[in-house]
């Protein structure tokens, strides 16, 4: 089936045999059984990764209700399972716990990151050790101990865009696919072997849910299973239901948002308070600008758009990276990877095309000196 028939259908599979219409949700902590001896061996199953479906015997161990997300997510994606966490940060820990607990602590990644993903990976907090490195030098930088090349695709705040294709490497390579979505790239068809998300963003889709999510092989599953019940970053059962539900709107959001985007995107271009504008090749709801004048003046004067940091929710959301989702990265890091200090993010969401533009011109007027 198509994928916008999926996205609404995928996790629900059985409900009209249950006799239900809505997804149940499941907020039991732990599960009762009489035989001690068949858990003791069930949990020993759950330990080395095994998803152990309806009655996984303690909350942080599985949720029944996450893992209806879970394959919805793995059907949208292309992959044979899915493991979701409590954020994206979670998600994207778990990720390299697993790799440095094999023994293989180094990263090549490629700028730029997500802040707190670019903090993580580089500080070497979680034990890994990075290479920077370019998708052209990717091969070059791999060592007998890299676990994992990193990419993001459109990048975070850039909107740059990896060739995941050219990426020919033996070591697994993850995709942060948050700003692309299923609708708009699989990268796993492209080559990848793991697909992360800020559950956070798209798949919610209305700034109320916190989440992440991993999918790839079973095998990679099962390790990111063993680290989340060791850890106990798991996606909790409401905000399970909630990212499903965003699932079924997730191809008709995207759709309506990314010709919104294209559209400010033109606008954009031709102001005169604005010096350059970002936009992937793939399109998307996103559209990055550099501005003449002074930043902070948009976000202070913006009316209808929210100024706050994250993206992909209903409303439209405008940040500055150097400020708040980049603040973490030092600067000349981020002036590295081509984020300027004129640099603005802006999420589009699901308004008029033509209330949002007199917002944002309202706003951009008062960022530069000009003749009014
Ligand atoms: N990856 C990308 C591309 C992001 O934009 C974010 C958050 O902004 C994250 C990962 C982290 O996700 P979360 O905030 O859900 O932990």
């Amino acid at each position: 089936m198509e994928l916008n028939t999926r996205a609404v259908h995928a996790g629900r599979e059985d409900l009209t045999d249950l006799g239900l219409h809505a997804v149940p949700i499941d907020l039991s902590t732990t599960y009762p059984a009489r035989d001690s001896r068949e858990e003791a061996a069930r949990l020993d199953r759950a330990a080395a990764g095994v998803e152990l479906g309806d009655n996984p015997i303690y909350g942080r161990v599985g949720n029944p209700t996450v893992a209806r997300f879970e394959r919805a997510l793995a059907d949208l994606e292309g992959a044979e399972s899915a493991v979701a966490f409590a954020t994206g940060m979670a998600a994207l820990s778990a990720c390299l716990l697993a790799v440095v607990a094999q023994g293989k602590r180094h990263i090549v990644a490629v700028r730029p990151l997500y802040g707190t993903s670019d903090h993580v990976i580089g500080s070497g907090l979680l034990g890994t050790e990075v290479t920077w490195s370019t998708v052209d030098s990717v091969k070059r930088d791999i060592r007998d101990d890299t676990g994992l090349v990193i990419v993001e695709s459109p990048a975070n705040p850039t909107l740059s865009e990896v060739d995941i294709r050219a990426i020919d490497v033996d070591v697994p390579v993850l995709v942060d696919n948050t700003f692309a979505t299923p609708v708009l790239q699989r990268p796993i068809e492209l080559g990848a072997d793991i697909v992360l998300h800020s559950a956070t963003k798209y798949l919610g889709g209305h700034g109320d849910v916190l989440g992440g999510v991993v999918a790839c092989d079973e095998e990679f599953a099962g390790r990111l299973r063993t680290i989340r019940m060791a850890t106990g970053g798991i996606l909790h059962p409401l905000a399970g239901y909630l990212l499903l539900r965003g699932l079924s709107t997730l191809p008709i959001r995207i759709a309506h948002a990314s010709g919104t985007a294209a559209e400010l995107a033109h606008r954009l271009a031709d102001h005169p308070g604005v010096a350059r504008v970002y936009r992937p090749g793939i399109g998307g709801p996103m559209v990055s600008f550099d501005v003449v004048g002074d930043p902070h003046a948009v976000i202070g004067a913006v009316r209808l758009i929210t100024p706050a940091v994250s993206l992909g929710s209903v409303d439209t959301l405008i940040q500055h990276p150097g400020s708040l989702s980049h603040h973490i990265v030092p600067e000349q890091d981020r002036h590295g990877a081509g984020i300027g200090d004129h640099l603005l993010r802006l999420s589009v969401g699901l308004e008029d095309v033509e209330d949002l533009w007199t917002d944002l011109d309202q706003a951009l007027q008062k960022s530069y000196p000009h003749e009014s």
